[in-house]
């Protein structure tokens, strides 16, 4: 088969790793920059360009998107299921992961556990709102953050209303959340693919710090994760209609609750954390869904 990676740099571990468990199991592999592909969105058969020339004709597509991309690699792949390739990721799945507010409220809908989350646009009732998700300490969250950054705990309500008030102010979009304590500043990772969980690792942040990403210095173990835990996470990708994700979860009084759904989730730490080849997993799902043919582009874009 012919594979194509769309991903910013060659260099990134997971890149390199796709590329790597492809090209074991005998399949073409080539990198694509998203943001170098260019198309002609009239043209009654779409195609994609790609320095200079028509890219050549691939069986299937992993879209590694990062978020500062979003907008215009959600348009590459939408493009790309309409030339029927196979995406490991469709595009809707993709911005809708993106959107955390539009993602818990689809979780919350199908009855997943979920810290208490709040959203509002108007400063005027912020003690409502703070009550509302239990009062402080309490969770401040950018709408399309990512990595940690944009993630605030806020201990008290007057801390609570001045940072909600200047965001607000600042016209940024912003979830106010249960703050799990309990948690203890560490969460799961599940890594989902094509409904099943091929490796989980627990994050733990380091001292000081409560938000366990990676990016933000925490670390990572391999761990056994339960039944409840399992299923969470496999229905979690599925309602929000990704094949491959990263789902997040932080153990509560109350149980598990799902923190968020990523998309294109790193294979640096989850592989090194469990010795497992999450990227031969990511192949073998490729291979399976285009000798089936199963996952006919459908048309919702
Ligand atoms: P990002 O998209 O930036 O990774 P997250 O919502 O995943 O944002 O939050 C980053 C980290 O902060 C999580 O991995 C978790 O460790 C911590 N965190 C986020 N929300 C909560 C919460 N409601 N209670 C406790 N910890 C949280
Ligand atoms: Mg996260």
């Amino acid at each position: 088969m012919k594979i194509a990676i769309l991903s910013r740099r060659h260099d990134l571990y997971s890149t390199q790793r796709l590329v790597e468990a492809a090209t074991a199991r005998h399949h073409q592999a080539d990198v694509i920059d998203t943001l170098r592909c260019y198309m002609n969105i009239t043209s009654a058969s779409p195609t994609i360009h790609f320095k200079g020339a028509e890219l050549e004709r691939y069986d299937a597509v992993i879209p590694r998107i990062g978020a500062s991309i979003t907008f215009y690699g959600a348009a590459v792949v939408r493009q790309l299921e309409m030339m029927s390739v196979f995406c490991v990721n469709e595009s809707v799945a993709i911005t809708r992961a993106r959107d955390k507010l539009r993602s818990l409220q689809l979780l919350s809908k199908k009855g997943i556990g979920l810290p208490i989350t709040g959203f509002a646009h108007s400063p005027d009732e912020i003690h409502d709102l703070i009550r509302m998700v239990g009062g402080p300490p309490l969770i401040i969250k950018f709408l399309e953050g990512t990595q940690g950054v944009g993630v605030v705990l806020v201990e008290t309500s007057k801390a609570a209303r001045s940072v909600i008030e200047a965001f607000l102010g600042l016209k940024v979009n912003i979830l106010v959340q249960e703050y799990i304590k309990e948690a203890a500043g560490a969460d799961i990772r599940c890594f989902v693919v094509d409904g099943d969980v091929v490796a989980a690792m627990k994050r733990q942040a380091k001292s000081e710090e409560f938000r366990s990403n990676l990016h933000r210095g925490g670390c990572a173990t391999e761990v056994e994760i339960t039944d409840e835990e399992r299923t969470m996470a496999i229905r979690a990708a599925h309602i929000i209609g990704l094949n491959v994700a990263g789902v997040d979860i932080v153990r509560s009084h109350r149980g598990p609750l799902i923190i968020e759904v990523n998309a294109s989730p790193g294979l640096e730490g989850i592989e090194k954390a469990t010795g497992k080849d999450v990227a031969s997993s990511i192949i073998q799902f490729i291979e399976r869904s285009v000798e089936r043919n199963q996952e006919k582009p459908k048309n919702k874009f």
